[in-house]
């Protein structure tokens, strides 16, 4: 397998570059270490969101209800939540 194109994380679109950033350090999980636990199994909706808002505070400096706002427009987005609504509260 030689994929040169970058994979990103398919909750959140983070662009998964070392093994680190990959869920559980595995280079074939479909999602970051961010959104997924060690095993590569996404996290709850709302504990991403949670987990995503507080990146952008950190690294944006913008606040905390903007953030959870943002994240959760974004996530709404992205392939691992865009129509499963069932898991979206
Ligand atoms: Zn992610």
């Amino acid at each position: 397998m030689s994929d040169t194109h970058c994979p990103s994380c398919g909750s959140c679109g983070f662009p998964m570059e070392s093994e680190d950033d990959f869920a559980g350090g595995n280079r074939e999980a479909a999602y970051c270490s961010t959104c997924a636990d060690s095993n590569g199994h996404l996290k709850p909706f709302d504990t991403v969101v949670a987990l995503n808002a507080d990146y952008f505070v950190r690294h944006q400096g913008i606040d905390l209800s903007a953030a959870v706002e943002l994240a959760r427009t974004l996530l709404q987005t992205m392939p691992a939540w865009a129509g499963n609504q069932s898991t979206l509260q």
